[in-house]
């Protein structure tokens, strides 16, 4: 599904979008859950991107349902899979994911990518880097022109955005600070990885109402 000239959510992702940017430099941002690296790659495919056209995978959090495939797609791509040096720890498993969490990782079992890059302050190609702590330590959302990608910061339905529920945040009041703070910066889109890809129109602003 085409967001704007060069972005687009990844339908074989749906529940759990992954989203591909395809412009001076391909990027994907995050990969999906565990066993939706082939479809992922055939919509590559039928979007004109071939494996070795994809240069970064950009992670936006640790949690299972993002980092799914970054392992298979890191080695059909031989791109350079990024995420905080945060959340780095867990997807290495070298932390244990928390609560539910850690039952998701049992139950989802996903591979690990290596050498995973830590972002840095000046983020990576066109793509904006900007730490959004609470639903995990080191979640981040990515700005790219004037499109958000929230990660699991916010979900979407039709008509709103929502923060996850409390047991899926590590840190309840460190989301809605972090929603404070993307509400100073300037988009028109906002890309979650659950529920769709809907216009800014005043929702981000709701969600600080309550
Ligand atoms: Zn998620």
């Amino acid at each position: 599904m085409k967001i704007i000239d060069d972005v687009y959510a990844l339908d074989s992702t749906k529940g759990n979008y992954a989203y591909l940017i395809s412009g001076d430099e391909t990027i994907m941002v995050d990969s999906g859950r565990p066993g939706q690296g082939k479809g992922i790659l055939s919509e590559l495919d039928s979007l004109g991107v071939k494996p070795m056209d994809v240069n970064d995978i950009l992670l936006t959090h640790h949690d299972i349902d993002h980092i799914g495939n970054a392992a298979m797609l890191q080695q059909a791509t031989g791109a350079t899979v990024w995420a905080s040096k945060e959340d780095i720890p867990y997807i290495y498993g070298d932390v244990s994911r928390p609560g539910i969490k850690r039952f998701f990782s049992f139950i989802m079992r996903a591979k690990k990518p290596e050498n995973i890059k830590s972002y840095g302050s000046e983020g990576v190609d066109h793509v904006e880097v900007i730490s959004s702590p609470g639903h995990t330590p080191g979640h981040v959302c990515l700005l790219y022109k004037d499109v958000l990608f929230a990660g699991d910061l916010v979900r979407s339905s039709k008509v709103e955005l929502s923060t996850p529920p409390s047991f899926m945040n590590v840190d309840d009041n460190a989301v809605m600070e972090s929603i404070k703070k993307l509400d100073s910066y300037s988009f028109n889109w906002v890309c979650p990885a659950h529920g769709e890809p809907v216009k800014r129109d005043g929702l981000w602003e709701r969600l600080l109402e309550d």
